[in-house]
């Protein structure tokens, strides 16, 4: 990796070493002397292995054109690694049956091309290039708890945290960590509000969008004789009468991912005979028709995201205090940039 330096301050540290947070980081190393990556979970350690902390992983994720064109842009050849993994790469337009709301989408050669592989096949090659770079500490097992401020509170000048990962940590003593510049990426499950509430700020407000959705996913062998004019399916929901949908895309290893994703109170199980049975009932047989000879090659994983939150920290009165803890201008700058060029 190439860094250009464009030191704007002496340490940054990300709060979580998920997508967001290996991303941010690999901004951050051309504006900061130390970026320090702080995850609750451990990374694998040899090869590309799901995790706890992310576990929405071993569902049906899949790369389109514009996050891959920024991520080859931020880490040059990431996409060649990909392909030597065996990710597949589709054009959506051509090699994608889809139905949507509105009937068969027409089928043409689209130039979009995504790639569909695990998901952590993605965060073990971003993980790997960043463990290299020597400007970048990860810390794993790190569980932060709160965040310092100087005397006035008017910046946040670092983080508390427990170093025995999220389960164990109150175990151990907490720890303080400075630094010019912190960014929340912990996701789903991020405290940022209470943490804001600890050092007296109010929390935002917030918008919560309950779906009580649920995804059930399950690797299958390809069958060797296997012949459709597609490569992948896409059968997407069209809600309020239609409230299930189901994927099927080559994936690694000659694998197809299967997916279901259904609201309660038809959420997916991990029972085989449900599985199948949300696939035979979906508004076309393509799915069912190509995995009912096929071979599993996995159990069924099954995932129920919480809610989805929207918080507005912008439309907090203090929300100009916060430019220490959320750096929009620099991610926006980067984003802007590539925007402009793309
Ligand atoms: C079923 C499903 C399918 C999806 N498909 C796609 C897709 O096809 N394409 C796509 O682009 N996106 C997809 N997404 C979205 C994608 O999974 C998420 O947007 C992405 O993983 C979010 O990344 P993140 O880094 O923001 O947070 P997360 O992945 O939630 O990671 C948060 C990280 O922070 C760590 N953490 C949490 N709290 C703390 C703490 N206090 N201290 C330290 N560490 C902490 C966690 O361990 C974790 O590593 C899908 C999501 C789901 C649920």
């Amino acid at each position: 990796m190439v860094h250009v330096s464009l030191a704007r301050g002496r340490h940054a540290v990300v709060i979580g070493g998920s997508m967001a947070g290996l991303l941010t980081a690999r901004i951050l190393v051309d504006y900061f002397e130390q970026v320090t990556i702080l995850e609750c979970d451990r990374f694998p350690t040899t090869s590309p292995q799901p995790r706890k902390g992310v576990p929405q992983c071993k569902q049906l994720h899949i790369l389109l054109t514009r996050g891959r064109q920024i991520m080859e842009e931020l880490f040059p050849g990431l996409e060649a690694e990909l392909i030597d993994a065996d990710a597949a790469v589709l054009d959506m337009g051509a090699d994608v049956a889809w139905l949507n709301p509105f009937g068969w989408a027409a089928r043409f050669p689209s130039g979009f091309e995504a790639l569909s592989f695990s998901r952590y096949i993605l965060d073990w090659l971003i993980y790997r290039r960043l463990s290299q770079v020597s400007t970048i500490q990860i810390l794993e097992s790190s569980f932060v708890t709160g965040l310092l401020t100087n005397s006035n509170k008017t910046a946040v000048t670092g983080v508390v945290m427990r170093r025995r990962g999220r389960e164990h940590s109150e175990s151990v003593q907490p720890e303080e960590l400075a630094a010019d510049l912190v960014i929340d990426t912990s996701g789903y499950s991020s405290q940022a509000p209470n943490w804001l509430k600890a050092i007296g700020y109010d929390a935002p407000e917030e918008t919560v969008v309950t779906t009580s959705m649920g995804y059930a996913s399950r690797l299958y062998e390809i069958p060797a004789n296997f012949q459709a004019d597609w490569r992948g399916v896409y059968i997407q929901a069209a809600p309020p009468e239609r409230t299930s949908m189901g994927v099927l895309y080559p994936i690694e290893n000659n694998h197809w991912i299967v997916g279901v994703c259904a609201t309660a109170p038809h959420r997916p199980s991990k029972n085989e005979a449900e599985f199948l049975e949300s696939l035979r009932n979906l508004p076309s047989p393509h799915i069912y028709n190509a995995v009912k000879d096929a071979r599993p090659a996995t159990e069924i994983g099954i995932y129920h995201p919480p809610g989805n939150r929207l918080r507005y920290y912008e439309r907090n009165v203090l929300a100009a205090s916060y430019k220490d803890l959320l750096p929009w201008e620099i991610l926006s700058a980067h984003l802007h940039r590539s925007m402009d060029r793309g």
